[in-house]
């Protein structure tokens, strides 16, 4: 721009001594008039390269750029670079997108682009085949019009996704792992992986363990049974005969509860879609709980309880007296003595929740997130100790899981933990 500047003031200055000079040499008509020429000639000269410009604006390519001549031939070959460069730059952006669609392609997990509003703005030849995209109709169309699943119209709503989506619930499709990922504004890649080979593993392993305990339970209980006899036998034993049968009692009844605990897992995971909806009345199941579990486990502890007695749930009641009888039994396990252990039930923001809170020996915060998985202990020794299997806190989620609701655990080591059942608001019955 400098350049044309001093050309500009150059010409100005040229034009200004041609004046005076003419002006001098002839008379003043004749300069006035030169000088009204070479206005003339300049203005057609800048207005014939600026209809050259709009010409080639109409149809800008770089092959039938002009020239120009003076300032303008500056000017076309700037225009020449610039539109170069971007031409490169462009190039080398298409060359990126294809080998990137030619990746995603190749990929053997379907791949889904979305925009802000979930309309699809590309997908890949296996998203194509497993959800039934026809790019050309489908293109620009939200994705839930194509896949319809409620679970997964919420999970991509909800705008987390930390976790995994699983749906393994529709007859038409294979089961389905779903991952989400942000690019650009807004902008998400959603990928679908058929996950039927692990699926199928995971489901004869829970058969397989289904059906163990099944068969296991009836030997053990006559097991157990003949144990009883033999304690209860009248011939005089010795001392240590009498630990011995104490400690076969002991240890048969504590293979008893695992089983227990395993059949219960593997129904709760066996009714997967079925529909939990009996009327709970939740105080009284908490009153029972209390007469059974509290009075006879919690004498040492102090209790304390806030229920909203006219707050019940839909729900199924054994699954959640089971969930609610692991978590205070739990409390009661890992608090000392002298203790303090408060049962919350109240309905907060909407949501019904139900919590214990126990001033004990509490978790280190690196173990809260297993603490969930089956046989997952802190201190493998103090959960035998006290009579667990390893399994309670794994039937409590996925009791609450099989309620659409969710675990949520906060603890500090040595100052106690706070484990919280949230449900759905439409499963309370106030
Ligand atoms: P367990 O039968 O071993 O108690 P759970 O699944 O019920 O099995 O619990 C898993 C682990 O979580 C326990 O071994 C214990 O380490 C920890 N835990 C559970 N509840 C509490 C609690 N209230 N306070 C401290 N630790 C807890």
């Amino acid at each position: 721009m400098n350049e044309i500047k001093w050309r500009a003031l150059f010409f100005l200055v040229i034009l200004a001594i041609a004046y005076l000079l003419i002006l001098n040499i002839f008379n003043l008509n004749i300069a006035i008039l030169s000088l009204v020429f070479t206005l003339t000639s300049v203005i057609l000269f800048h207005t014939y390269w600026l209809y050259q410009l709009d010409l080639w604006l109409d149809n800008p390519s770089i092959k039938n750029l002009p020239n120009g001549s003076g300032i303008w031939n500056k000017i076309f070959s700037k225009i020449y670079r610039t539109e170069t460069k971007q031409k490169k730059t462009k190039q080398e952006l298409f060359e990126v997108l294809d080998l990137f669609k030619s990746g995603a392609g190749a990929m053997l997990d379907g791949v889904v682009a979305v925009n802000k509003n979930n309309e699809i703005l590309w997908s890949n030849k296996t998203a194509q085949r497993m959800l039934n995209i026809i790019p050309k109709n489908d293109y620009n169309r939200p994705i839930f019009y194509i896949y319809r699943n409620t679970y997964f119209k919420a999970y991509i709503e909800n705008e987390n996704y930390e976790d995994t989506l699983k749906i393994n619930n529709q007859t038409s499709m294979p089961p389905l792992e779903i991952k989400v990922a942000y690019f650009g504004s807004k902008q998400r890649i959603i990928v679908f992986r058929d996950i039927t080979k692990e699926t199928e593993i995971q489901n004869m392993r829970k058969e397989f363990v289904s059906n163990f305990s099944h068969e296991i339970k009836t030997p053990l209980t006559v097991l157990i049974g003949f144990i009883e006899t033999l304690a209860e036998m009248k011939s005089s034993k010795s001392v240590s005969e009498k630990k011995i049968i104490s400690m076969m009692s002991g240890q048969a009844n504590r293979m008893n509860i695992l089983i227990e605990d395993l059949l219960l897992l593997s129904h709760i995971e066996s009714n997967q879609h079925v529909n939990r909806s009996e009327k709970i009345n939740i105080a009284k199941l908490i009153r029972d709980i209390k007469k059974n579990v509290i009075e006879v486990k919690g004498n040492s502890h102090k209790f304390d309880f806030s229920i909203d007695s006219k707050l019940d749930l839909y729900g199924a009641r054994q699954e959640i007296e089971s969930a609610f009888n692991n978590l205070i039994t739990n409390a009661i396990r890992y608090t000392p003595s002298e203790g303090q252990i408060s049962i919350r039930w109240n309905l907060i923001n909407t949501l019904p929740i139900f919590e214990v809170v126990d001033n004990g020996i509490g978790i280190p915060e690196k173990n809260i997130k297993r603490i969930s998985e089956r046989f997952y202990r802190v201190d493998p020794n103090r959960s035998r100790e006290t009579g667990g299997t390893g399994l309670g806190l794994a039937i409590v989620k996925n009791v609450v899981n099989q309620h659409q609701g969710e675990m949520k655990i906060n603890s500090d080591i040595g100052l106690g933990s706070s484990f919280k059942l949230i449900f759905p608001a439409d499963r309370a019955i106030k």
